[in-house]
């Protein structure tokens, strides 16, 4: 379930960084927007693609741990995280008890 999860949002990041490819190309074709508009959009790109890649990283992350065995456990006390909480976010490195520290 969470591998295909994964896989899923592997082809979400692909799709998106393809998709802000296109974006930038399409700007260079233009040229027709004004000076502050294509700074800003070169900085929107810039800071979302750094989410993403920020992102999978740490889904990699996830999945070495996943191989080793190592998923699901609170990284500060060894308890298992609640699977309804990895199914919304499988990067949840810590229980919610030691969250609220
Ligand atoms: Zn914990």
């Amino acid at each position: 379930m969470i591998l295909s999860e994964l896989k899923a949002l592997e082809q979400n990041l692909n799709d998106a960084r393809g998709a802000s490819k296109v974006v930038e190309l399409d700007q260079q074709l233009i040229g027709r927007l004004s000076r502050m508009d294509s700074i800003r959009e070169k900085e929107m790109s810039k800071a979302n693609l750094g989410r993403r890649t920020q992102r999978k990283s740490q889904l990699l992350e996830v999945l070495e741990r996943l191989k080793e065995n190592d998923f699901g456990f609170c990284i500060d006390c060894g308890e298992e995280i609640d699977i309804r909480r990895l199914r919304i976010n499988p990067i949840v490195r810590k229980c919610f008890s030691c969250m609220q520290d």
